[in-house]
Parts: structure tokens; sequence; C-alpha cells
């Protein structure tokens, strides 16, 4: 069994679907399991429609909007063939969804800054975007003659429920897989499952190549392949650096470590099931797939050159003890322990004689929750809209050219590694 992921990019519009039915038709593979994502910005949009700022109505026109956009799509690819625009299950999915978002609404109004119940009605809402995309892919490739069947992600990919960042139960989820037959071509949905009592979960943003992951491991995969818009891994996102060079292989540790720390090109949680049973993962171009792209397997070892990695949309938050009290090992569990309650996620941490510094990923329920429940005992000061950058295996003399074109609100450093959180918009090829 073959995995393949195709991500919001490469099914933005009709074309993109046409053309990875020919990347399909080109790559023949006896059997494979296709692992989609929501169709172009779909997620955002979903996003959009639980915004407490937005009024009913204007909720409803951007509903209107993807309901649209999505049988444009669906005409299109489809030739206008009413029979298979119907097999889609449009009607019956955007009938659904309106009447999911009046009733996550209503509830968000009754709770406002509750991130548990927004969290919640989010998996719900958003969940969406997959099942829409996913109904439309089969429904093309079955009438172009692939054999091919639908799967409902959520029925597979049990998880806790720990809504927007869902952990795997991988007993129940492995079970489930591998009780499918391996004869049969498959095509599910990224990014969603459910708790094992049937609650719809989302395994984070860009989730949908942990997915692929989840469903590779279950299979024993020969191989999985994720289709991007980029040729491959590079030392740096190419989008944003000229000097940006494709790796032709990477260790399973190189790429944890860049995804870790922010690299966007893969999610950061796919490779651990993946080297567990040491499939191979190809990082591939959907735009020029004779490419070979980056290869990722126990038989590159770590590499030493300097990779770049930025993180935008930074809040850094500063805890300042009160009365001089020392932070110290107590006070160190006890912030973490609450952060880990808030489900915040520490991107970078600084610790001195009298305060805790760190920056986590801007969530405006999420700062609030941190100010009220620290605001007893510290000081809480934070900035937002700022940006990390972070260099794996830095080189010493380009530091400086650093220093002198941005304002360092916070660095840490390591023999290998080297943060930075600054003000203002980062530019690699300034400074690198
Ligand atoms: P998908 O279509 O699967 O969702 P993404 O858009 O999430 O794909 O990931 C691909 C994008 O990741 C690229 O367009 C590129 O801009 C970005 N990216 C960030 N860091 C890197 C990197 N080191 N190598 C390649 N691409 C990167
Ligand atoms: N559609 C989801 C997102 O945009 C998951 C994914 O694309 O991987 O985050
Ligand atoms: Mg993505």
């Amino acid at each position: 069994m073959k995995v393949m992921k195709f991500g919001g990019a490469s099914v933005k519009n009709a074309a993109a679907i046409r053309h990875l039915l020919d990347i399909l038709i080109h790559e023949n593979h006896e059997n494979y399991c296709l692992i989609i994502s929501a169709m172009d910005k779909t997620t955002n949009a979903l996003e959009e429609l639980l915004d407490e700022k937005l009024s009913e109505e204007k909720a409803l026109d951007a509903f209107k909007e993807i309901k649209d956009f999505h049988y444009q799509q669906a005409i299109d690819l489809l030739d206008g063939d009413e029979g298979l625009i119907e097999a889609t299950s449009y009607a019956r999915l955007f009938r659904e969804l309106k009447a999911e978002l009046l009733s996550a609404r209503l509830k968000l109004a009754a709770h406002p800054n509750h991130s548990v119940t927004f969290d919640e009605q989010y998996d719900r809402i958003v969940s969406y975007g997959e099942i829409l995309s996913t109904k439309l892919v089969h429904t093309f490739l079955v009438s172009r003659g692939q054999n091919i069947e639908w799967l409902y992600a959520p029925k597979y990919v049990i998880t806790d429920v720990n809504h927007r960042n869902a952990g795997v139960d991988w007993e129940n989820t492995n079970k489930r897989i591998a009780d499918l037959d391996q004869n049969k071509n498959y095509l599910s949905q990224g990014f969603i499952g459910s708790s094992i009592s049937g609650s719809l979960t989302t395994l984070g943003r860009e989730g949908s190549d942990y997915s692929a992951a989840i469903f590779s491991y279950g299979f024993n995969a020969s191989s999985m392949t994720v289709w991007k818009d980029v040729s491959g891994i590079y030392n740096a996102d190419p989008k944003l650096y000229r000097g940006a060079e494709v790796y032709t292989g990477i260790s399973y540790e190189d790429a944890t470590e860049m995804t870790y720390y922010g690299a966007k090109v893969i999610h950061p949680k796919t490779l651990r099931p993946l080297y567990e049973k040491q499939i191979r993962l190809c990082v591939k171009s959907f735009l020029n797939p004779a490419l070979l792209g980056t290869i990722i397997d126990n038989r590159r070892t770590s590499n030493n050159t300097p990779t770049f990695i930025i993180k935008e949309n930074q809040c850094l938050v500063s805890l300042q003890t009160k009365n001089l009290d020392l932070i110290n090992e107590g006070s160190i569990s006890y912030i973490y322990r609450m952060l880990f309650q808030l489900r915040i996620r520490v991107n970078v941490l600084q610790i001195s004689a009298l305060s805790f510094s760190f920056s986590f990923d801007y969530d405006e329920r999420r700062l609030k929750e941190i100010i009220a429940n620290f605001e007893v005992d510290y000081f809480v000061r934070y900035n937002d809209h700022l940006q990390m950058l972070t260099v794996r295996n830095y080189q010493s003399d380009q530091l400086s050219n650093f220093y002198d074109n941005y304002e360092v609100l916070l660095e840490q450093r390591s023999r290998n590694v080297v943060q930075f959180v600054t003000k203002n918009k980062l530019n690699l090829n300034d400074v690198f």
C-alpha cells in the first residue's frame, strides 16, 4: 500500500484536481490510499465563520461564498453533470453545515472567551473543509474510472478530546486501519478524527501530513509521498529566501527538528510514526512531478548546513514576580503545568531571577486566559505581532549582520541552534 497526501494547494480548484488524476495515473501504484486536505484556503474561511465579531448576516454571507466556491469547482470539474454533482452530497452537506454553524454561534455567544467550548465548536465546523474536498475528488476520480473507496476518517482516526490539537489513540486507530482490505484503493480526509465517543476532533492546523502518517502506520505502507507546491524540503522556505537549497535527502532527526522549530513544509508530528516503522517519506512537487524531491529515510545521516526557520505571529509573554520572589523549580513547574492546562505550546523560553518569558503562537482567547491565570502572582506583560527566527547549524560570523538589522527582544543560543524573537518583519535575503 502506498499512501499519498495532497494538500490544500494541490486540490485548490478543478484544474488542480484534474492534475491530481494525471499524477495518480502516472504513478501507477497497485494499491494506494489518498489523504486529501480542504481545498485551497477553505480551512481559513471556515475558521472565520466562527469569528464572534462577525454579525450573523455577515457569517451567512461568508458561508455562501464557501458554498458557491465549492459548487463552482464541482460544476467545472464534473462538466456540469447533474447526477455527478448530486453524488458529491453537496446539497446535504451545506444544509448540515449551515445548521451546525448557527448552533455553534449560539453556543459561543453563550460562553464567550471560553476556549474549550470554542475548540469543540471549531472542530465541528472546520472539519467540513476536508469532507467537501474529498467528496468532490472522489466523485471525479470514480467518474474517470478509478476504483476507489471513500473513507470517513473519523471512523478510523481515533483521538482524545483535546480539540484542535487532538492526540491519537494509537491502539484503536491501528486496529481500525489494519482491518481495511489492503487490496483496495482508498481516499480519505486529512486533519480530522473523532474521539471514541464520536466527538469530532482535528489534529492541529496543517495536520493532514500527520493523518497520512497515521494511515501509513496502520497500513504498514511501503512508502508515503506528500505532494507540495515546492520541489522538496529546503534549508529555508524557498518562498522567503532566494538562497534556499533543496535537500535530496535528509534524516528523520533533521526533518523532525526543522518541523519542531516551525518549518511548515511538514506537520511536526508526521515523522515519528514513519520513523517507528521505517517508512520512507518523499516530499515531491505536484507542479513538476518529474523532479526527485526530498527523501527522508534511515539511509540519511544528519547534515550540518545552516537551516533557517521563520515562525510568524508570535506573542512574547513575560511573567515578572512580585515582591522579589525568585523564579525557582517550584514556580517553574507551576507555570508549566498551567501552560499545559491552557494548551499553550511554548516556542521559546527564557528564565531569569525574577522573570519567566516565553513565546507562543498568538491566540487572543489564550492570551486572555494567560493573563487571567497569572496576574494574581505575577506582573504579566506581553508583545504581539512578533516573529521568531531559528537557525540550526548557524555560523557565528553571519549573526553580526543580523544584530545590525533587527531589534531582538529575546535570544536563546546553544552550540547548534540560535533563536531570536524580533519586533520587525524578518527578511532572510537581507541578512544571510
Ligand atoms: P500543503 O499544500 O501540503 O498544505 P503547505 O503549504 O503546508 O503544503 O507546505 C508547503 C509550503 O511550505 C511551501 O509552499 C513553502 O512555502 C513552505 N515551507 C516552509 N519551510 C519550507 C522548507 N524548509 N522547505 C520547503 N518548503 C517550506
Ligand atoms: N486543512 C487543514 C489546514 O488548512 C489541514 C491541512 O491542510 O493539512 O490546516
Ligand atoms: Mg497545508
